[in-house]
């Protein structure tokens, strides 16, 4: 038996997960399951997987947790906090962390799951973004595997060989599929007036809120080649981005000797998530087999530079290396939030990221307190921007 840690598990990621382990009930059981929001949604799941601990972020969601949970005799222990994430992230009883914690917030309890040697599977990109330098040490003087479970990196892994240096096993380039997003198509002045709903509304996916909108603008894409350059160890000129709007090829590794391997699949992220579960063996997903003659073809074309700014300073940050990550990170975490509050436009997003990327100087961030700094004088620095431009 197999006890797993769920961050983030009221989330898309989060739902996902509970949705294997409960096919497969006589490996995994759950040992603890943590949410910001959706406090119902945290009830019900604590009454169906019967979790030793739910956690939850402030004092009074975790009184409301607890009245709902007694109402239902559940015996989940209600606790509250960041130490309190770290602290089951890192139990000694704990096997597997799924780290499906949207944004920086996720960085700590990843990095603690990651200290105490578990198999941490991880959705949470922004960590690795922000503080890829600092997870890696964390990662090499630690016995913790790390597979990935953002779908992209997921079919990467599975197309690598296993414990072999990239150049030795004759890997040329990494081939990074990229839906292009609901705005494929349109100029900068059509995506203006873009809503919220417009930019959630994903072709093939259906995921969280931030995640969506950074697929709208491209910036998911960046985002993942920088969590790539870290995951696989290379640098930005070995990945080449691909618009592959089907979502059937979720990635390709390409050899020197002309061949190309990639995963393909549905766009459903039980896919990865029961891959990265049960590695290196393999279980069942719910997810339906893929026929061929229904897909009947599939499409490639290059990324669009032009109009999705986001992009083009994510491949400036993924160049610059440094802080610039973490910079665009905690930017673009502030400004896709008041995107969605409407305060300020769609294409406002990239300017504010730009902003606060040209007026910081870059250090090394060779610490977890230098990364934090970063990340905080980054957020005033765009919040600041945004009470100057916003409507
Ligand atoms: P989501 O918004 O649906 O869920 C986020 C989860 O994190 C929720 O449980 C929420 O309560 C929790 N959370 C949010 N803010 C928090 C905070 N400050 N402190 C503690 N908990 C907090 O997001 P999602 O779509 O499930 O994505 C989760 C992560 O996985 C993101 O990093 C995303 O980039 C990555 N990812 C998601 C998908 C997908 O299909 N949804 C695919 C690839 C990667
Ligand atoms: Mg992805």
């Amino acid at each position: 038996m197999q006890r797993i840690t769920i961050l983030g598990a009221t989330g898309s990621v989060g739902v996902s997960t509970l949705d294997v382990v409960s096919r497969h009930l006589k490996k995994y059981e759950v040992f603890a399951l943590t949410g910001k929001s959706k406090l119902e949604t945290l009830a019900a799941q604590c009454q169906k997987f019967q979790p030793k601990y739910a956690v939850v972020m402030d004092a009074s969601s975790a009184e409301i947790l607890k009245g709902m949970l007694a109402a239902t005799r559940t015996a989940t222990r209600v606790i509250f906090g960041m130490d309190a994430l770290c602290a089951v992230s890192e139990d000694s009883d704990v096997d597997i962390v799924m780290a499906a914690i949207v944004g920086a917030a996720g960085l700590l309890p990843t990095l603690s799951a990651v200290k105490a040697d578990k198999k941490v599977l991880l959705a949470n990109k922004e960590s690795l973004v922000m503080a890829g330098q600092v997870f890696n040490q964390a990662l090499r003087s630690s016995s913790a595997t790390l597979l990935p479970i953002d779908s992209e990196h997921n079919a990467i892994f599975q197309c690598l060989p296993i414990n072999k240096s990239l150049s030795v096993a004759g890997v040329d380039k990494i081939l990074l599929s990229a839906s292009g997003g609901p705005f494929k198509g349109l100029t900068l002045a059509d995506m203006k007036k873009v809503t919220p709903e417009q930019a959630c509304a994903h072709p093939n996916w259906s995921m969280g809120n931030k995640i969506s909108v950074d697929s709208a603008s491209m910036m998911n894409k960046g985002l993942e080649l920088i969590e790539a350059c870290w995951l696989f160890d290379v640098n930005p000129v070995q990945i080449d981005i691909v618009i592959h709007p089907q979502s059937v090829v979720h990635s390709l590794v390409q050899y020197v000797d002309g061949s190309v391997l990639a995963q393909m699949g549905h766009p459903d992220m039980r896919t990865p998530i029961a891959h990265a579960l049960a590695w290196p063996e393999r279980i069942a997903s719910g997810v339906e087999n893929l026929n061929l003659i229904d897909v009947a073809r599939l499409d490639f074309e290059a990324p669009d530079l032009v109009n999705f700014p986001c992009l083009v300073l994510a491949l400036e940050a993924a160049r610059v290396g440094q802080n610039a990550p973490a910079v665009l990170n905690a930017a673009n975490e502030v400004a896709v939030e008041a995107f969605l509050q409407r305060r300020i436009e769609f294409t406002q997003i990239a300017e504010v990221v730009k902003e606060s990327m040209f007026n910081f100087n870059f250090t090394e961030p060779d610490s977890l307190e230098l990364v934090q700094e970063t990340d905080i004088e980054a957020r005033r620095a765009s919040a600041t921007y945004i009470s100057r431009i916003e409507r």
